[in-house]
């Protein structure tokens, strides 16, 4: 597919909504549950509302969030679906959370009592979902306060400060399906809604799988799976699920520059690439600022009318340099590069960057910067 950056933006994340979708679809029949789909971090760097929109017409249960201030920018975007949000600075004022309807996940007894707080300011009834510890020991009620958060909860409950959506925890070895971990930390999520349930409290939904449980164990699925990055089209457990899904996310831009290099000559600061016969090269108007690793100088590769050029040099900060080989390979200034996409045509991706910095992709996506113009494929962004 031929498309233009169409901005005066150096780059530009194209984003395809209809992946978005067919991966909420895609989420929802593996794990045959519902989906609430995560889109913390301005949608994992896709852009959060269009992509809730997105999500939410394909029928997404919900969307999550980590910070408040996320699903207050979801509300005023005009999303009424429901939105839990889980992280919580010590100092939060829950009061703006309340009034938008948003679903508060707490994750400890004092956190619980500034909600209560606020719902108590604003005389109304705040949707709580509870967020347990069971035993990824990061957020989530601890184990030890977990019976003194209990009678707080039900004292809370019965004075009509809060009303139970959700029991939700979360996985710490969710990429590895077999790890008893996983079933440990389900099992004592079971034993924390029936805790709560004997306090007359019934949770409407239980939610534990992030995207790789998700993808491979259906049987973690509770009442919906809670995926990020594989509503994005990447794929956590390439070794353990071969689900459909497509990488919504395409970074393109344009050569700025093509010039001659001569045998002998350095490119790029240190002149760490040194051309061994006279060439060509382009430079790429993107650099680390955008979201291209500093550390992927000398070893990625680009696009440009279906053939791959290797970077050369070091990546700087606003551009990098390619080389087109001693006859130019026919790229012309303005001619559109590809600088990763959905690897369909044998591209380069996102992942590819992620193994060759040893990170994940996640990082790659949620890292492309505020310079890099963000265009929607269909849907209404
Ligand atoms: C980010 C996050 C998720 C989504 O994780 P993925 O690995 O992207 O699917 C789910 N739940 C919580 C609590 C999270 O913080």
């Amino acid at each position: 597919m031929h498309t233009s950056t169409g901005s005066t933006a150096m780059g530009t994340a194209t984003v395809d909504l209809r992946a978005i979708a067919h991966n909420l679809r895609v989420l929802s029949d593996v794990a045959g549950a519902g989906v609430l789909a995560v889109v913390k971090a301005d949608g994992y760097g896709h852009g959060a509302l269009p992509v809730a929109r997105t999500l939410v017409d394909a029928g997404a249960v919900g969307l999550g969030v980590a910070h408040i201030t996320e699903a207050l920018a979801l509300r005023e975007g005009g999303i009424d679906a429901p939105i839990t949000s889980w992280l919580h600075a010590p100092d939060t004022d829950f009061e703006a959370g309340i009034a938008a309807d948003v679903d508060i996940a707490v994750s400890s007894t004092r956190q619980l009592a500034a909600v209560v707080d606020a719902a108590g300011r604003r005389g109304e009834t705040a949707t709580l979902t509870v967020k347990v510890d069971t035993g990824m020991n990061r957020s989530g009620v601890a184990r030890d306060e977990w019976s003194d958060f209990v009678d707080a909860f039900a004292r809370a409950r019965a004075a009509g400060a809060v009303r139970l959506r959700g029991v939700m925890a979360h996985l710490a070895c969710g990429d590895e399906p077999a790890n008893p971990v996983n079933d440990a930390q389900a099992a004592a999520l079971t034993a924390a809604v029936a805790d709560l349930r004997k306090t007359g409290a019934i949770a409407e939904l239980v939610h534990l799988a992030n995207s790789p449980a998700a993808l491979t164990r259906p049987d973690l699925a509770f009442d919906a799976v809670r995926p990020g990055i594989a509503v994005y089209g990447l794929n956590p457990v390439p070794q353990h699920s071969d689900a459909d899904l497509i990488p919504a996310m395409t970074l393109r831009t344009r050569v700025s520059l093509v010039k001659k290099v001569a045998a002998g000559e350095g490119v790029s600061y240190g002149h760490t690439f040194v051309a061994p016969v006279d060439t060509v090269v382009a430079v790429i108007p993107v650099g680390y600022a955008d979201g291209v690793p500093r550390a992927l100088s000398g070893r990625l590769r680009v696009r440009i009318d279906g053939r791959d050029f290797p970077g050369i040099g070091r990546i700087c900060m606003d551009q990098f340099v390619v080389d087109l080989g001693p006859d130019g390979g026919g790229v012309g200034e303005g001619d559109e590069v590809t600088v990763f996409g959905t690897g369909i045509d044998g591209g380069p991706t996102a992942r590819e960057w992620a193994d060759l910095t040893d990170t994940i992709d996640y990082e790659i996506v949620t890292g492309i910067g505020p310079r890099i113009a963000r265009r929607y494929l269909g849907g209404l962004p």
